[in-house]
């Protein structure tokens, strides 16, 4: 077995991988889907349906004209009742194409297997195909995955393909890689053809052996592909982490993988594209890991993008106790919902429920003690206690000096704290408040140069006049 791989900084957290063992069980779609029009990062899809038509199952009702951004599908065939305006979970209005599934099945004929081999297929092909099937990544970061593969072409010589999963709780990309191995390292294959490389590696952290020996079984010794056993570590699933673990190359701030020549996608995103070239199917399910001790039957459960959480909770025998906090994706990194009949997405691994026993209270009043542990965790090697602290007091100028917009809101400072300082919250409010200055100093340039703009002509003006 090769050495495991890791980076500095970090720290290996609980894991509660409850579910290692849950076998992806499929949860037939639900009487309604309601299919958000920006479950990516860049525009929303305008609709291509309204209320009233018949829809197949597969087929594309909404894209987006111009920019970055992908379409939609419905997962389901039957009607649009509706297109209804809603805020998301994230708090931004979005609208949401609702459909009536009429469980007829009926397949759209826009679902068309692609009928040329691997090799005869050209770099324009694969973009088309990722970009119809509506894939985007699905690690959470949800950025169009055809626009990736663009951008990267010429400039990397370095796939990574990101199968770590350091979040606690979350299984999906590990049963994922168990029973489907074959989809991700075919994903991969596609992904080498259209990046012109020749290797890729499969990253696994070293609490998945199982499925890192499927995956070498599979391959057997080939060069095209590698598995690159991590040390199980948080949070090692980003990818800043993943590339410095595997080329021993640090991404500087403010910097893509592109810059240092790698590129990295989500085991799931790779078995998305893989279904998407062999038989046509776009992006209308995903594996979601159901956890948190008010979860019944904690599950992996491959869901139709567009069923609620409060269907996919029933799914998995409802709830045991009196829900304190739902997050959507891991404890670490996820986001505390309102609304459990909001939809899943494209972006969302995991739905943890938790009572007031697991969820972990901090206070704006709680002091440092000056332990450290959050400063030697720190994967970005930052000062997260002074960060906070200054964040906490509207010092947002200093809390730039010391490299606040560096930081991953990765959450391992707020885990090791035993004083349960709010860190991670202090440092978003820092952020959030540096941008919208930086957007504000922006706007003021831009206006300051239209007014240069705009007198430098009425001085042009008035000297033709006298002239
Ligand atoms: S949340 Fe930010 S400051 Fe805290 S450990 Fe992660 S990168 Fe460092
Ligand atoms: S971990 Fe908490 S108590 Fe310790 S130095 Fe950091 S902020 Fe202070």
């Amino acid at each position: 077995m090769n050495r495991r791989l890791s980076f500095r900084g970090g720290f290996h957290v609980e894991e509660f991988k409850n579910t290692r063992k849950s076998k992806i069980q499929r949860m037939p779609a639900p009487e309604r889907l309601s299919i958000p029009t920006l479950q990516h990062i860049g525009a929303p899809c305008l609709p291509k349906v309204k209320a009233g038509d018949i829809v197949d199952y597969g087929q594309c009702i909404g894209d987006v004209n111009a920019g970055l951004g992908c379409p939609i599908h419905s997962g389901v065939s039957g009607k649009v009742v509706s297109i209804d305006e809603k805020i998301n979970v994230f708090g931004a209005k979005t609208k949401h194409i609702v459909i009536e599934n009429d469980f007829e099945d009926r397949m759209s004929q826009e679902i068309t297997p692609f009928t040329k081999s691997l090799a005869d297929t050209n770099l324009e092909e694969i973009i088309d195909i990722v970009r119809k099937a509506g894939i985007s990544g699905m690690g959470g970061a949800t950025f169009p995955t055809y626009a990736k593969i663009n951008s990267a072409v010429g400039k990397v010589n370095t796939l990574i393909i990101n199968g770590a999963e350091c979040e606690p709780y979350i299984t999906a990309d590990h049963r994922l890689l168990l029973e489907h191995p074959e989809k991700v390292i075919n994903g991969t294959k596609i992904l080498l053809k259209a990046l012109g490389l020749r290797q890729g590696f499969i990253a696994v952290e070293d609490n998945k052996l199982d499925a890192i020996n499927k995956l070498e079984d599979l391959l057997a010794g080939s060069e095209l592909i590698k598995v690159k056993i991590m040390k199980t570590k948080y949070p090692q699933g980003d990818e800043r982490q993943l590339i410095y673990a595997i080329t021993g190359t640090e991404l500087p701030a403010g910097k893509l993988p592109a810059d240092v020549g790698c590129v990295v996608f989500n085991a799931e995103t790779c078995a998305a594209i893989f279904n998407a070239f062999i038989d046509g199917t776009p992006l209308i399910e995903r594996v979601v890991t159901v956890d948190g001790d008010c979860i019944k039957t904690p599950k992996n459960v491959m869901v139709t993008i567009g069923t609620s959480y409060r269907e996919l909770i029933d799914f998995c025998g409802g709830l045991k106790k009196r829900p304190y906090k739902v997050i959507t994706g891991g404890p670490m990194m996820g986001t505390a919902i309102w609304d459990i009949d909001a939809p899943i997405t494209k972006g969302t691994s995991a739905l943890l429920v938790f009572s007031s026993n697991y969820a972990d209270l901090y206070s704006d009043t709680a002091a440092c003690i000056r332990c450290g542990r959050c400063v030697e965790g720190c994967p970005m090697h930052l000062m997260p206690a002074y960060l906070a602290s200054f964040a906490q007091n509207r010092d947002f100028d200093i809390c730039a000096e010391f490299d606040v917009m560096s930081c991953v809101e990765c959450g391992l400072c707020a885990y090791n704290c035993p004083a349960r300082v709010p860190i991670v919250q202090n440092i978003r409010t820092a952020k959030a408040a540096l941008n919208e200055k930086h957007r504000k100093e922006a706007e003021k340039k831009i206006a300051e140069e239209h007014k240069y703009i705009s007198e430098g002509k009425k001085a042009e003006n008035g000297n033709d006049k006298q002239q």
